[in-house]
């Protein structure tokens, strides 16, 4: 039997649900339960592919080339599962398999309603995605606020799922705000409100995480328990961490995970160590290296959120706290040059041609002055397009998606441009690597077929392969038979590197992804050497 728990957020967005619930199922990963994740996202989108970064922050790539809710990545570093598209769920996705239902006569003529078809076809998406990916426990986090249109056939859907499972197969976590009045007093109404509105549609929560600046007091924990009718014991404090990898701990600490195992009868068939052990390794860190992460959705909090938590793994690995300072392309390329002290450049993903001068000019500053390097999907291209016009000094050669050029170097294979001639369909999710002997690739994944995510159109042009080996360029990873270029690197200097695919989201804390150890090491070698 798979147990259900279900996280609601009240109060307001941005509380760090995602994180809580991530944190959850790490606790309960640790003591042998496998645990699975499910995120539903109450908009009508089917998923966040077409999604602007510029609204919505990171897309995350899950191994089925699904784009989905930065939140999933969470999930997937705290809790060490690889996931798919399913368990993602869209009220778009929910309304599309009802009405296509609908269409092919399946309700046999019924009116067709919110309750009970929309809500059935909800919890059977659910259990089917526990039952398939043969979850003991399956944690699914309810995007957005109670009390928001959006989200109301997903609670109701949990209601039902409340009476149908028992007892012990269901827990019911709501995290809401514990605001600090101007006095710095505690305040519990808005908890007491969000608890009220929770139960205005039948549903009761067995825990209330407060988030808080500061530890909840236990009077604060008596009230709250007290107004909203669980235990002390249940109310545990969410205050404010300097790393987010500290949650787990934290939840520790307010005795959460024995909470939950008395709730859902658990036993504790093990105790793993690998997060404590990791969290103790980050805080102990002294040493700090400062890299450049140079894109265009620098403004957008959360933009860059797999790099910044790579990085961090690397630094783990490395033995050093990494700085990421983000540098506005569009801005760089007004400037016109980069002149920055720093260890480490990275240039990530990206679409389009803002900004694109300013990465090249960050790219061209890292090769000339040998500061290590490392370049993602985009990042690679624009590493190509960087040595064909500096190195080997093709004049305006450029990615076919950027600009009309003489020199393609970036471009649509032959192939793509006979399917779509819109512009080729994207390349998405795991593929099959192969890495050559003898390379920096080969040292840091120490071994010849490796899966990595993508996200990408363009490909390194077949026609200019022979001039940039010639003229040094190492593809020392290809795909698709040899047709496809997916990492360069340049020998003669301290790190550079470059992945056609996206590295950053395999990584986890306990498990750094290998250019992400290469490039924060090299980074640290050359920021000591240097003092
Ligand atoms: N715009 C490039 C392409 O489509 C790179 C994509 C990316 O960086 N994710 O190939």
């Amino acid at each position: 039997m798979v147990k259900y728990i279900f996280v609601t957020g009240g109060v307001m967005s941005g509380l760090g649900k995602g994180i809580t619930a991530a944190s959850i199922g790490r606790l309960l990963t640790d003591i042998g339960y496998k645990v699975i994740p499910i995120k539903v996202d109450p908009y009508l989108n089917i998923d966040a592919g077409t999604m602007n970064p510029f609204q919505h922050g990171e897309v995350y790539v899950l191994k089925d080339g699904t784009e989905v809710d930065l939140d999933l990545g969470h999930y997937e570093r705290f809790i060490g599962v690889e996931v798919t598209g399913e368990h993602n769920v869209t009220t778009g996705k929910i309304y599309m398999s009802v009405l296509e239902k609908e269409r092919k006569g399946e309700y046999l003529g019924s009116t067709v309603q919110i309750i009970p078809h929309i809500t059935d076809e909800i919890k059977n998406w659910i259990r089917r995605v526990a039952e398939k990916s043969q979850a003991e426990i399956c944690l699914v986090e309810i995007g957005g606020t109670v009390g928001d249109i959006e989200s109301m056939s997903f609670l109701e859907a949990i209601r039902q799922m409340h009476n149908e499972e028992k007892d012990e197969d269901f827990a019911l976590v709501h995290v809401t705000l514990v605001p600090l009045d101007s006095g710095g007093e505690q305040k519990t109404k808005p908890t007491q409100h969000s608890v009220k509105e929770l139960r205005s549609i039948g549903l009761q929560p067995d825990v209330i995480v407060g988030r808080c600046k500061e530890k909840l007091l236990v009077s604060t924990k008596k009230k709250i328990a007290l107004f909203c009718d669980v235990s002390v014991e249940a109310v545990v404090s969410a205050h404010d961490a300097r790393e987010i990898y500290e949650v787990p701990l934290m939840f520790k600490e307010e005795k959460l995970d024995e909470y939950l195992i008395r709730k859902l009868k658990l036993k504790k068939r093990k105790e793993s160590t690998t997060w404590t052990d990791m969290v103790k390794r980050l805080k102990s860190l002294e040493r700090e290296v400062t890299i450049a992460v140079v894109g265009k959705y620098i403004h957008v909090k959360d933009a860059y959120i797999s790099i910044r938590e790579a990085l961090k793994h690397g630094g783990i690995a490395a033995g050093c706290k990494v700085n990421m300072i983000l540098i506005d392309s569009e801005e760089l390329e007004k400037f016109g040059e980069f002149q920055l002290d720093v260890d480490g450049i990275l240039v990530p993903g990206g679409f389009g041609s803002r900004g694109s001068e300013g990465k090249i000019l960050a790219i061209k500053y890292a090769r000339e002055n040998d500061i290590p390097f490392l370049g993602i999907c985009f990042g690679f291209q624009l590493a190509v397009v960087e040595f064909a016009r500096n190195v080997l000094g093709l004049k305006n050669a450029n990615s076919s998606e950027l600009a009309d050029t003489d020199y393609p170097v970036i471009d649509l294979l032959p192939e793509q441009k006979e399917i779509d001639k819109l512009g080729g369909t994207m390349r998405l999710g795991d593929i099959e690597i192969t890495i050559k002997p003898n390379t920096i690739a080969w040292k840091l994944y120490g071994k010849e077929k490796i899966l990595e995510r993508h996200r990408h159109r363009y490909e390194v042009n077949p026609e200019f392969i022979p001039d940039f080996e010639k003229a040094g360029i190492v593809f020392s990873g290809y795909s698709d038979s040899g047709r496809r270029m997916e990492i360069l690197e340049l020998h003669d200097k301290r790190f550079f590197l470059g992945t056609q695919f996206h590295p950053e989201f395999k990584s986890k804390p306990y498990a750094p992804s290998p250019p992400f150890i290469g490039f924060v090491s090299a980074a640290l070698e050359y920021a000591e050497n240097r003092s």
